[in-house]
């Protein structure tokens, strides 16, 4: 496991320090003082309020045998002369250029996953497919940028065949980088959101900015997109070698007959049927980029079946609860934009077989200025056979006042400003017959009704 000692001779001139280690044949890599990493060379990384330079000792002790050093930071006096110090200009850059020096080493497929909404659950059960057939190494988490990604990649295994990579990204510019340190032989956007549209103007400029991931590719590279999001499927940059999944009938790969129940989805895809434990149309449309990856790396129908039917539910990510007095409770509470929100909603709406239908909204964080406005258009999805919408906090009350504005009679609507304030009402709706959803920023901290809620809870 690690990295190859030889990499660092291209990385470097620190001649003294190549011939210290010579005779080791991998390093593993570290880039956290206080984790315990045998055989590691230290990376340390300069961060707006630390430096890893100044835990060089901490490193040591915890396994460190070699460190990068960015050129001008002192070198400890009391460090011993023999403890070999690779001098870099960057050591962030460092890192990024050894992750793609490993990169080309392994050589396994590297998908790359980007998109405003649903990287993370595309990631899970692409890697889920993938690993009935091949030695799958992924992102863990949702380590997705300018360090976590090298540092995947960097922690791939010799014999790793395929690498599910994670990229997120605030700015323009971060997905070109990522996807020129990481090469994709596969990209997948997932969806265009809002998330970030403070820093990227508009829809159409998020698009453009998922779409760097092209700017790293392999030439003969595929790309994989959400085909029903026009500012992906008329964008110039998209090219010849592209898959379009989606709900439209022009897509590559079109979904149909979706139908929602308790235990899970059931789809077809260009005909087929699969069924799965995930809710939610977004997630079968994620469910089904994975689809066309798995044919594209001749995965058989029957194991794609199989492994569809086993997936787990991402923690948090519509994630089905069993509440006290067999109420369903649906945990969204992981993250949240206008997007995903309204297709957690739609979610909520599709499900057969109940009678109250609540759905508990809170607070979106990062819109910019058009705060208000992302949340008021939330309410349009709140409609039959929604029951009751309950908002938590000064911004949610938005979506709570659109509701009452547009006015509909079967339709409750209730806003708290703190979230315990909700919960009598909530014990009081359980039952058999009763859904309940919880959405709403990361910030929010939902997850603590729900806790209150749950079976056993
Ligand atoms: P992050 O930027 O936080 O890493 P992510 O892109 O990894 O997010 P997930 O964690 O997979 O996304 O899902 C986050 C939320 O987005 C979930 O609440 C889910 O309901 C919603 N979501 C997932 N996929 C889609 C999709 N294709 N379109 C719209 N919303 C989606
Ligand atoms: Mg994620």
């Amino acid at each position: 496991m690690g990295i190859r000692v030889e990499l660092l001779r291209a990385l470097t001139k620190s001649e003294n320090s190549i011939k210290a280690i010579e005779g080791m044949d991998t390093l593993e890599i570290s880039t956290d003082s206080r984790q315990k990493v045998e055989n590691s060379l230290f990376i340390p990384i300069v961060g707006e309020y630390f430096d890893g330079h100044d835990h060089l000792f901490e490193a040591k002790e915890n396994g460190a045998v070699a460190a990068l050093w960015q050129e001008g930071k002192p070198v400890p006096r009391d460090l011993e002369q023999d403890f070999p110090l690779f001098f870099v200009e960057d050591t962030l850059v460092g890192l990024q250029t050894l992750a793609t020096m490993h990169r080309h080493d392994v050589a396994p497929i590297v998908i790359g996953i980007t998109g405003s909404n649903g990287k993370t659950t595309t990631k899970e059960i692409v890697a889920s497919l993938l690993s009935s057939t091949y030695k799958v190494h992924k992102t863990k988490g949702n380590l997705n940028n300018h360090i976590g990604v090298p540092l995947t990649l960097l922690a791939m295994p010799a014999d790793c065949e395929v690498c599910v990579l994670e990229m997120g990204m605030n700015h323009f510019g971060e997905i070109s980088l990522l996807s020129q340190i990481a090469e994709p032989d596969v990209s997948i956007i997932t969806n265009i959101g809002e998330s970030h549209i403070e820093f990227l103007g508009s829809r159409a400029g998020i698009a453009k900015a998922k779409l760097e991931i092209l700017e790293g590719m392999k030439q003969e590279g595929t790309l994989i997109i959400d085909g029903d999001e026009p500012l992906l499927t008329q964008a110039e940059a998209i090219g010849k070698n592209r898959i379009t999944c989606g709900y439209g009938s022009s897509n590559d790969y079109v979904i149909s007959s979706l139908q929602t129940k308790s235990e899970g989805s059931v789809f077809t895809v260009n005909g087929k049927s699969y069924n799965m434990p995930l809710l939610g149309a977004h997630n079968v449309k994620n469910t089904t980029y994975a689809i066309a990856l798995a044919y594209k790396l001749h995965l058989t129908e029957p194991v794609i079946e199989d492994k569809l039917k086993r997936l787990e539910s991402t923690s948090m990510r519509l994630e089905t609860l069993s509440g006290k007095l067999g109420t369903l409770l649906i945990n969204d509470a992981y993250n949240a934009s206008p997007t995903s929100m309204k297709a957690a909603v739609d979610t909520v709406k599709q499900l057969s077989g109940f009678k109250k239908r609540v759905i508990v909204l809170g607070d979106m964080y990062e819109l910019g200025d058009d705060e208000e406005a992302l949340h008021r258009e939330v309410a349009e999805v709140i409609t039959e056979p929604i029951t009751q919408v309950i908002t938590i906090g000064e911004k949610a009350q938005w979506i709570a006042d659109e509701c009452r504005r547009i006015e509909q009679s079967t339709l409750e609507v209730i806003s708290f400003s703190k979230k315990e304030e909700a919960l009598p009402l909530l014990f009081d709706q359980l039952g058999r017959d009763t859904v309940m959803l919880f959405k709403a920023s990361r910030l929010a901290g939902l997850e603590t009704l729900i806790d209150a809620l749950k079976d056993g809870g």
